[in-house]
């Protein structure tokens, strides 16, 4: 019985690879046309002031739509993205749309609104990257104070000499620079102060415990603390309910994101929104 069992496991796990194998096959092959077929779109969800809830900006996030297979999760395409090398051009292609929306945005009077952008490692570590943002917002024509790229931990503690150099090229061009999915990594306090960064982003799976759980509540206000003391601007990502939220606005968090607010949603519904905010 037991051997039985045993074959049926490793029959079972055999036929659930090959599935995975064949999956990321087809959305490999079908990643090369996505972006020619526009079954790109980006969504945006709101940051919002702690204090007045006030909408601040919005984060930018890619969503594929494929006809057959359907909608398919960033969390799932960008590694795909990232290793037959179209993230370079998918994400011009995220950066270039995101400028524009916030173009349109910022000339509507809301004129301290701030877009942020993820840029995945493998762009980060691309020596153009900077050049192509540059240019990007000089021939739009917005503000690079109202525009911030969201770096995760991971990518920013991997080659740390590399990361200074590039950073402070961002930074010169007078862009704002987050640190994404914060504590889900291994920071170096010494590095995570040298490096010119604004904003920090509590990663959501801190928030989501909040406040029953009690290492998450010293963990999440240790971080603030932190974050406060390297003069950082402080979001709040996944913020569902309103017992987080005021957990959070008590600890001083400066923003939040999350479902409690908003998912994210397309352009025209976020104009809406804002309408309404103001
Ligand atoms: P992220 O940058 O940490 O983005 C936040 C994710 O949390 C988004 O998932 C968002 O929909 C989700 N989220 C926001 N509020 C809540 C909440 O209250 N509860 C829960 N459960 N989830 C919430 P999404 O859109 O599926 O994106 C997942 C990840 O994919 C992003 O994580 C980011 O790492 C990556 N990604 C998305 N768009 C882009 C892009 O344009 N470029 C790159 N390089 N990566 C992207
Ligand atoms: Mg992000
Ligand atoms: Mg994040
Ligand atoms: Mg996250």
């Amino acid at each position: 019985n037991a051997k039985r069992q045993g074959r049926n496991i490793t029959r079972c796990y055999d036929a659930s690879m090959h599935e995975s194998t064949e999956r990321h096959m087809m959305l490999e092959s079908e990643l090369y046309k996505a972006l020619s077929k526009k079954q790109f779109t980006l969504h945006y969800q709101p940051r919002i002031n702690a204090i007045d809830k006030k909408i601040v900006g919005a984060e930018a996030l890619i969503r594929w739509h494929h006809p057959i297979i359907g909608d398919v999760s960033p969390v799932e395409f960008i590694p795909v993205l990232e290793e037959i090398g179209l993230i370079h051009e998918v994400g011009a292609w995220v950066m270039e749309v995101a400028c524009q929306q916030l173009k349109i945005w910022n000339d509507k009077g809301y004129t301290d609104f701030v877009m942020s952008v993820n840029l995945s490692a493998v762009q980060f570590r691309d020596t153009r990257l900077a050049q192509e943002i540059d240019e990007v917002i000089k021939r739009i024509g917005i503000n690079p104070q109202r525009l911030e790229v969201e770096l995760t931990e991971t990518a920013i503690m991997e080659d740390v000499g590399q990361t200074q150099a590039t950073l402070a090229v961002l930074k010169k061009i007078g862009l704002r620079i987050s640190v994404d999915d914060f504590g889900t990594g291994y920071s170096s306090l010494a590095y995570l102060r040298s490096f010119p960064l604004d904003t920090l982003k509590i990663d959501r799976t801190f928030v989501t415990e909040l406040p029953g759980n009690s290492e998450d509540r010293s963990l999440t206000s240790a971080i603030i603390a932190m974050a406060r003391s390297l003069k950082l601007h402080i979001v709040a990502e996944g913020v569902e309910n309103e017992a987080q939220a005021a957990f959070l606005l008590e600890k001083h968090c400066d923003e939040f994101q999350g479902f409690l607010y908003s998912r994210p949603i397309n352009q025209k519904a976020f104009t809406a929104l804002l309408t309404q905010s103001a």
